[in-house]
């Protein structure tokens, strides 16, 4: 059964970080959390703006750059450069510690998705996996590409290993080009639109959905989605989709864990720089001197 969209809103940009601006899609007030994932933003920041020293706890953060790129240092010495279509998976686990800053003059354009991570992985280690954009998996197929940052498409697999069972495919559509996607069906899934001029077609053609940029379109039960480029130029859109955690979830800004007292606990540990913040004692980021 082909997925229909249930939701569709458009991400208007806001304040975030140190001067920075991004569309949030996941994580903004109409569209709080879609379990397993709890923000999408869609940045776009210019020196000297950017995301100094900041700590997370319990969750992934997935950057992927779409244009420029950005430089990140965290408190264990773990810092690099990522560029145009290259992706970092950073399971925080018990702690980070980093800054993440522009590293060119222009724009630098990128999406970082939070993913959370369950109960009894909240506290791992920390841990990268950083792949190149020539080290994404991608196919062609009657004019539809995908690059496959994580699960399977087009018969394709990403090396990427996540915790949480997860899609995170890019799609790029010439005009008029069609694309059917498996999707699990007990998964949460959407699409957030990066340019161009989209149509997600479920069964019933009255229940058809198009959409421009900057929108999210959060997907129904079903089993498939099927998307067409309706415009005239290059359709460019994202699909995320994951298996549901289905536990209580307590946020607090970059800490996210299951109960109010875990979040105390994580403001503690920062505080004190004790279980796994012990690396925080005196450290700053370039950025941050
Ligand atoms: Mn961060």
């Amino acid at each position: 059964m082909l997925r229909k969209v249930v939701k569709k809103v458009l991400s208007v940009e806001q304040a975030e970080g140190r001067g920075a601006r991004v569309r949030r899609s996941i994580g903004r007030k109409e569209l709080r959390r879609l379990d397993p994932f709890l923000m999408l933003d869609e940045f776009r920041v210019r020196p000297p703006a950017g995301f100094p020293d900041h700590p997370h706890r319990g969750f992934e953060t997935v950057t992927y750059m779409l244009k420029g790129a950005f430089k990140h240092q965290d408190f264990c010495g773990h810092e690099g450069v990522i560029s145009k279509g290259d992706l970092q998976w950073m399971t925080a686990g018990r702690g980070v510690v980093h800054s993440e800053m522009p590293a060119t003059e222009g724009d630098n354009v990128g999406l970082q998705l939070w993913v959370n991570l369950p109960k009894a992985q909240k506290m791992i280690e920390p841990a990268y996996q950083e792949l190149l954009a020539t080290e994404i998996p991608s196919m062609t197929q009657d004019g539809t590409t995908v690059k496959v940052i994580a699960g399977e498409s087009m018969g394709v697999q990403s090396p990427v290993r996540t915790h949480t069972p997860v899609y995170y495919l890019d799609f790029e559509q010439q005009p008029g080009a069609r694309v059917v996607q498996a999707v699990p069906q007990s998964w949460n899934a959407f699409l957030y639109v990066l340019s161009g001029m989209i149509r997600v077609q479920s069964a019933d053609e009255e229940e058809d959905v198009e959409s421009e940029a900057h929108h999210t379109l959060v997907l129904g039960e079903g089993d498939s989605v099927r998307v067409t480029n309706m415009g005239p130029e290059k359709a460019h859109f994202v699909l995320i989709a994951g298996q549901p955690i289905g536990e209580p979830v307590a946020q607090y800004g970059p800490f996210v864990m299951n109960t109010q007292e875990e979040i105390n606990e994580a403001i503690t540990d920062y505080n004190l720089q004790q279980n796994g913040f012990e690396n925080a004692h005196g450290w700053r980021s370039v950025a941050q001197k």
